[in-house]
């Protein structure tokens, strides 16, 4: 697989470009900002997006989703929980940066539990984890798990933003990480990338944490 991770945008937000191998069909999550640079590093690999993934409406995420949208001629696909973000052109976004948003993407696609995004033999299984806010979701192919601001090394996402829910973040870890394979690679949303082996035996927000059974 081609996995590519940038740090971008004034929150050090990661931006992952995840493809089956170069030169071959690609997907962009969390297209954060600086959105030159993504479209340079897919074509320096050859890759040819097919579309842009949100894992949850806060402008350091989706910043750059309607410009790069616009460029490549993609769907952005996003939680319709969350999706307002993109709706509104000049949002105040979320009390995070108060920043606005640049440009609405022309085609938005809502994604929910158990929905597929491909890309070629690539495909992304859609968890919907909210917590950090409602319309939070996990992208998970065998191996990988990229999970914004769900899970970070050692801590997790804030619950004290608009929509957010301390409970509500514990049991989509219960119920939609706890159970898949702990050799999982954790991609998230800010920070170096980990796995979940390595949260359930030191995240202190994890140690102790029991998966679907409660
Ligand atoms: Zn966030
Ligand atoms: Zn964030």
């Amino acid at each position: 697989m081609f996995l590519e991770a940038l740090t971008v945008g004034m929150l050090a937000t990661n931006c992952y470009i995840l493809a089956p191998g170069r030169g071959s069909p690609a997907l962009v999550v969390d297209a954060a900002g600086e959105i030159r640079s993504i479209v340079s590093r897919l074509q320096r690999a050859e890759l040819d997006c097919k579309g842009i993934l949100c894992t949850h409406g806060h402008v350091d995420h989706v910043a750059g989703a309607g410009p790069l949208s616009e460029a490549l001629d993609v769907p952005v696909y996003i939680h319709e929980a969350d999706a307002g973000v993109l709706a509104a052109p000049r949002t105040k976004l979320m009390g995070l940066a108060g920043g606005t948003l640049p440009a609405r993407p022309r085609r938005v696609v809502h994604v929910k539990e158990g929905d597929e995004v491909r890309a070629g033999e690539l495909a992304l299984r859609v968890l919907h984890t909210p917590g950090h806010t409602p319309g939070s979701v996990s992208f998970y192919t065998p191996g990988y798990l990229l999970c914004g601001d769900l899970i970070f090394q050692g801590s997790i996402g804030r619950t004290d933003l608009r929509g957010g829910s301390l409970r509500e973040l514990m049991r989509s870890v219960r119920e939609k990480v706890w159970d898949l394979p702990d050799d999982t690679v954790i991609l998230p949303g800010h920070g170096p990338e980990t796995t979940l082996r390595e949260e359930k035996a030191r995240n202190p927000f994890l140690v102790g944490l029991r998966g679907s059974a409660r």
